[in-house]
């Protein structure tokens, strides 16, 4: 198994400082529970170099109650350095840690070539690429009373439709490596009758880019009570042959690699033998039988 999507920090404010111990903690508590590799992948938006390029972008939304939510909430979530981040988790990998480098890099709307210049500097091993805002509307959290009130002034088709529109540019921006929690829109259990055109077109659009999916037990834990992606989308994925990766998108050490066995039987029961790892950005095989401890994944392409 894989843990492709770490964040080392919390949500909020709060001190957002990278050292090698903590991603040495991360790593091992994978290795313990089974994992091969980690890639460590804090948000983009917390970083201040980010801050400097995008900060604003929710300006144009034509809703000034959003707009005011989510520049508070960017404000609380603001504040560490990408290049401290980048060193310590590069120091980690130099000493042998099972660990690769990556970001969550979220869709911003018509902006990603500013956001692939921003990344181009750097030397990322794996692009998450995420869907956590619609406009202005943070849809996915639910600890801003905003944000939640917005669900119900809204139909769930076209939320999911809007929702599948941004993926479908995130996808062909060609600016990511993986989609992660693919159906994130589904987290409150609301769902359309029928999801299978959404469903269509999120696969289509991950086949088409070259990204793979992320098969993460972040959803278990939220009010949907399931895995991203549901059976009827992973299996779609499956079908178009989008390679897999399995994540736990935790925040906090207690919950990694977190429900990792739930994933294993969603792999299983689409006959997934072999999921995908990244090495500055270019994808190798992991096969789901491999050893804890071995083999070791590729060098890197340049080393
Ligand atoms: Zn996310
Ligand atoms: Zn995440």
């Amino acid at each position: 198994m894989l843990d492709y999507h770490l964040h080392l920090w919390r949500h909020g404010n709060r001190a957002l400082d990278a050292t090698l111990e903590h991603v040495a903690a991360y790593c091992r508590q994978a290795v313990e529970a089974g994992v091969v590799e980690v890639a460590i992948t804090e948000h983009l938006s917390r970083f201040r170099q980010a801050d400097a390029v995008l900060g604003g972008w929710w300006d144009a939304h034509p809703d000034a109650g959003l707009r005011r939510a989510m520049r508070s909430y960017w404000e609380t979530e603001q504040g560490a350095d990408l290049d401290r981040y980048v060193e310590v988790v590069l120091a980690a990998k130099a000493a042998g840690l099972p660990v690769v480098l990556g970001l969550e890099v979220d869709h911003y709307a018509g902006r990603m070539h500013e956001v692939a210049e921003l990344l181009a500097g750097y030397p990322f091993d794996v692009l998450l690429g995420s869907v956590h805002w619609l406009g202005a509307w943070g849809f996915d959290n639910l600890d801003i009373p905003t944000f939640v009130a917005e669900w119900d002034s809204r139909a769930i088709e076209d939320v999911w439709s809007d929702y599948t529109r941004a993926l479908e540019e995130l996808a062909d921006s060609g600016v990511c490596d993986v989609l992660a929690h693919p159906d994130l829109c589904k987290i409150t259990g609301r769902v359309p009758a029928v999801p299978d055109e959404f469903h269509a077109r999120m696969a289509e659009a991950a086949a088409r880019s070259g990204m793979a999916a992320e098969v993460s037990s972040a959803g278990l834990r939220k009010p949907v009570g399931e895995a991203y992606p549901a059976p009827a989308l992973l299996a779609r994925f499956v079908a178009l042959g989008v390679p897999l990766t399995t994540a736990s998108d935790a925040h906090f050490l207690d919950r990694v690699a977190e429900r990792r066995g739930e994933l294993a039987a969603l792999l299983a029961d689409v006959g997934c033998e072999a999921l995908q790892g990244y090495r500055r950005r270019t994808p190798y095989r992991v096969p789901l039988a491999a050893p804890v401890g071995g083999p070791r994944t590729p060098p890197d392409p340049d080393e």
